[in-house]
């Protein structure tokens, strides 16, 4: 059975204080449910959201690493510097990243060997601009993604690896791929991640959705047999609303 996630990506939001103000309420107001949490606040705050969740199965996730082991790189953080704090999942890829920070599929390929060799959980993002859906191309898009990003990997490797989908025209735009649509893109992934790496890793593997996911859609894009669960960015920022959300399931 492939895990249900929901995943907060706290984007460059929230300072320390209000950082363990959300954790706390997110802690204190979580029912049990086996669908697996996590949170994703900026670096800064990292270290001290593993220390407030520890004890909680809240799991603790990066929004980004660089693809070096380390050395003169101004500014970046290294996959070793984050699991020597005890965060064990990154996320990688994330459309914000490729637009702003001019990620190509090629050096997610590269972030994504580093995580992997330190042993990290990734969360590949990857979904097509509303140009590519326009013109019916979102198919092919979201193909070369995957293949460019992640098909050089070994099979082994896949135990890591964690899929959002997240088609671009609907990230903070209040526009949402309806369940439909969600679904036949998932179905479209898992199908060809089948084709390279056989049933059992298509099958095992889960696949998240992301993109104004709110706690009023969340059921239904949840309910969706190819949809393991979502990546939050504006909602996860409001615990009512993330807790709500992974209620969905
Ligand atoms: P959104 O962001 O939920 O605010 O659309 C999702 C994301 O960027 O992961």
């Amino acid at each position: 059975m492939r895990k249900n996630i929901v995943a907060g990506n706290w984007k460059m939001h929230k300072n320390q204080h209000e950082t363990v103000a959300l954790l706390q309420e997110i802690i204190a107001q979580k029912k049990t449910s086996t669908t697996e949490i996590i949170v994703a606040p900026t670096f800064v705050n990292l270290a001290k959201a593993v220390e407030i969740t520890n004890g909680s199965e809240i799991n603790v996730a990066a929004q980004n690493t660089h693809q070096a082991e380390g050395g003169a790189f101004t500014g970046e953080i290294s996959a070793g510097m984050l699991t020597d704090i005890g965060v064990t999942t990154v996320i990688l890829g994330h459309s914000e990243r490729r637009a702003y920070f001019h990620e190509t599929d090629a050096l997610i390929a590269n972030k994504v060997d580093t995580a992997l060799k330190h042993n990290m959980r990734v969360i590949f993002c990857f979904g097509e601009e509303l140009k590519d859906r326009q013109i019916n191309n979102h198919f092919n898009v979201v193909e070369y993604q995957l293949r460019d990003g992640l098909f050089h990997l070994e099979k082994a490797d896949w135990r890591n690896i964690v899929l959002a989908y997240e088609p671009v025209w609907a990230i903070g735009t209040g526009e949402t791929a309806s369940p439909d649509q969600a679904q036949e893109m998932h179905k479209f992934i898992r199908e060809l991640v089948e084709k390279v790496y056989g049933f059992d890793i298509a099958n095992e593997l889960s696949i998240l959705y992301g993109g104004s996911v709110k706690p009023d859609n969340a059921k239904e894009i949840f309910s969706k047999p190819d949809v393991d669960g979502g990546l939050i960015g504006g909602a996860a920022l409001n615990a009512n609303d993330f807790l709500a959300i992974v209620q969905g399931f």
